[in-house]
Order: structure tokens, then sequence, then C-alpha cells
């Protein structure tokens, strides 16, 4: 594998695996373009170094082949723009074929070519080497900047890497930044080393969970999922979110942590609502002593404060998930308080990391994105990260 920033990419063209499943309106106006800035900085660099540049990228989830929904032309005008205004960008109406084939031949330096929509043709979810093979000839070196989706064995993001020698496979700027950090966090964490790990579900969230416990100090533990950890310890929850096939999986991980002396810490209270709704009646009350017909939507006063002391006595910070339902003003404290205990901490010194689709809205909606120390675009990629797991995308590339 080449380091991207050490090559130099006159006379070639680079065929660019990037991550631009971007969300779209009904008038196809892009709703947040986070995904597309994030890679600008590795396609200025190719150009600069006049070189040519051949983009791909999945859109949404298409079933049946091309639909003018999942289209990648819609992006053009915006790609063009980001890229400010000056640099031609040219469209493929298939990603593979001889169009593609000859726009790319004919490509002259410093211009960009998006193809379309890498998924109308099922052979790319399938991993199929044909395709991937096909694609491979529209550049004579692979870039893999698409960390969003590097935890799948699709053809464009690890398939399509056999077909290129070590030496002209590599990962893009933001690949590169995106693991650093991971890494950084999951090998090299200063400690003390806290994980806040929030959101609805306990079981999508087990496996992070027990790969952290080797590595934290502390794991704050609040949203939908604290629940069924208070639940199952003997509290009454009343009728909060809770997965009762998952209260043995919840004691087992408060007996491993005991173990390893990992500090697991729930909420210790709550706020409640009487309902599912942003003009639902409110307490703040023991998180284990919560009435029936009352749900914990957040967590309390008196939790904000513990677990923001937590947070500012540690030297590594992960956050994947909200404290509550953030969505709403009403329960959205516990989330914005931990977002700026996170900033906090990081301003003084910290290194936090901000993953996984919620959190990353929740550090977007109060205006923190700046104030930590790095943001993560995958989400499910980071979580399988997390995990423990190896991502193909990574793996083909570096093998
Ligand atoms: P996840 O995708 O599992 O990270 O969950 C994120 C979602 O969990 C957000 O939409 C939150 O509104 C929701 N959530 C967080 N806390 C709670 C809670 N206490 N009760 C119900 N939903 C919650």
């Amino acid at each position: 594998m080449s380091k991207f920033s050490d090559f130099n990419f006159k006379g070639h063209t680079a065929l660019v695996r990037v991550d631009f499943n971007v969300p779209l309106d009904a008038e196809f106006n892009i709703t947040d373009d986070t995904r597309m800035t994030a890679t600008i900085p590795t396609i200025k660099k190719i150009l600069a170094d006049a070189g040519k540049v051949v983009l791909m990228s999945h859109l949404g989830r298409p079933k049946d082949g091309p639909t003018d929904e999942f289209s990648l032309k819609h992006l053009v005008k915006h790609l063009h723009e980001l890229l400010g205004g000056e640099t031609k960008v040219f469209f493929a109406d298939d990603c593979v074929g001889s169009q593609a084939g000859m726009t790319a031949t004919m490509l002259r330096e410093g211009e960009v070519l998006l193809l379309e929509n890498l998924r109308f043709h099922k052979e790319e979810e399938n991993g199929d080497e044909a395709f991937a093979k096909k694609l491979s000839t529209l550049g004579d070196v692979y870039v893999n900047d698409a960390f969003g989706t590097a935890h799948r064995a699709h053809a464009s993001t690890a398939v399509i890497a056999k077909f290129y020698e070590p030496s002209n496979k590599m990962f893009g700027l933001l690949m590169e930044a995106e693991v650093a950090s991971a890494e950084k966090v999951l090998h090299q964490s200063d400690k003390p080393f806290c994980a806040i790990i929030g959101g609805a579900k306990v079981s999508d969230k087990i496996l992070i969970i027990e790969n952290l416990l080797e590595r934290v100090t502390d794991i704050i533990i609040g949203g939908g999922m604290a629940y069924t950890f208070i639940k199952a310890r003997g509290g009454k929850i009343g009728n909060s979110l809770c997965e009762d096939d998952r209260l043995q999986t919840a004691l087992d991980i408060l007996e491993k942590a005991k173990q390893k002396n990992v500090s697991i810490h729930l909420p210790e209270n709550s706020v409640i609502a009487d309902k599912f709704a942003a003009d639902a009646n409110t307490q703040d009350v023991p998180s284990d002593q919560i009435p029936d017909g009352w749900m914990g939507l957040d967590i309390g006063g008196k939790a904000i404060g513990i677990f923001s002391e937590i947070i500012g006595k540690s030297k590594t910070i992960l956050w994947n998930g909200p404290m509550g339902v953030f969505e709403m003003e009403k329960f959205e404290t516990g989330t914005k308080q931990t977002a700026l205990a996170i900033a906090k901490a990081t301003e003084n010194g910290a290194f936090s990391l901000v993953g996984g689709g919620d959190s990353v809205a929740a550090v977007n909606k109060f205006n923190l994105a700046n104030k930590v120390s790095y943001v993560s675009t995958g989400g499910g990629a980071l979580l399988e990260y997390f995990e423990g797991k190896i991502l193909p995308g990574i793996e083909a590339v570096n093998g």
C-alpha cells in the first residue's frame, strides 16, 4: 500500500471510492453534504498534482436497477461547486460500459468524472469479481476514501483492490484520518478512558461494550438502553424501553465489568414522561422507581452532574448514542449537557471521538462539532471497528 500524501498523481487516473450517500429531499436538494465535503481534500490533492479523478459511489438502496430517485446525477452541480467552480466534472450514465470507459480515457489532467450509482448493478453488493475487474479498468490507481462503507465486502470497496499492485492502492485522506482516530482510541488511549454509550437498543451495542471492557476505565450507559440494565438489577422502570430478552446479557456485562475493574455508570435518575410526546407531563425521579404509565426519556439532573464529572476527569472519550430523546426539546438536556462536558474535557486536553449517526446529529444540533477532537463519518463502520472486527475495505487495501 502507498501513502496517499506521498504519492504524485501526475500522469495517473485515480479511481476513487467515495461515500456520497447523502440525504436528498423531494426536489433532489442535498440536505446534508457532510459526506461530500469530507472527501473534497482527497480529490483536490489529486487534481493539484495534475492527476485525473474518476469517482464512484453508491446512493441509497436501489432494488431493481437504475431509477431517477437514486441517480448520482443530482450531485454533479454541488460537486462542481465544492471543487471551487473551475474544475470540469463529467458524468457517466452507467458506472461500467463503453461511455464510462471512453469518458475516463478522454479525461484531461485536473478533470473529474463521476460515475452513476454502483448499486444499480446487483454485482456491487454481491462483491462480484468480474464487475470489480471492469471497474478497475477505469483508473490505474485505486484510492479508497469511503470509511462509511468500509465494513462492506462489496465490489468497489474491497474486491477491486486485488486488481492493483500494492504500490497503486491506498487510502484517501478521510479514510486515513478516520482510521488514525479510531486506532488512537482503541490502542493508544491515555487513561482514564471513558466510553459513553447511549441510544435505543442494548442488542445493537452488546459487542461494542464487550470489546470496550478490555480497554476502558469507565462506561457511561444512557438513553433508552439504560433501562434494560436498571430492570435487570431489580429496578422498576414503568413503561420505559426494555429488551426483556437481554436482561441476562445486561447482568453478564455488569459482572464482567466488575471482574475487569471497569466502572459502569447508569443514570441515577431520569426525566420521565406520561407519553412519548413533546407536550407530555414530566418529572425527575430515581431511575429504578419509575411508576407504571410513565417512561424515562432523558437522564435526570443528578445523573448529568455525575456523568459530567467522570467525563471531566477523562483523557480519552468515545461517544456513541444519545442520552435521551434529544430530537424533542423537552428531552434534549441530558444529551446536550453530555456534549458540553465532552467539549470542555477536550478543551482541557482530552482526545474525544464522536461517532454513530445520532450522536453526530446531536453534536451538530448543539453546534459543538468543532469542539470535539474528531467526528466520524462512519456510523456502522465505526461501530464494527470498535467491536473489534476487521473491516473488509481496510483489509483489502492493507493486504
Ligand atoms: P440508536 O439508533 O440505537 O443509537 O438510538 C437512537 C435513538 O434512540 C434516538 O432517536 C433517540 O431518540 C432514541 N432514544 C434515546 N433515549 C431514549 C429513551 N430513553 N427512550 C426512547 N428512545 C430513546
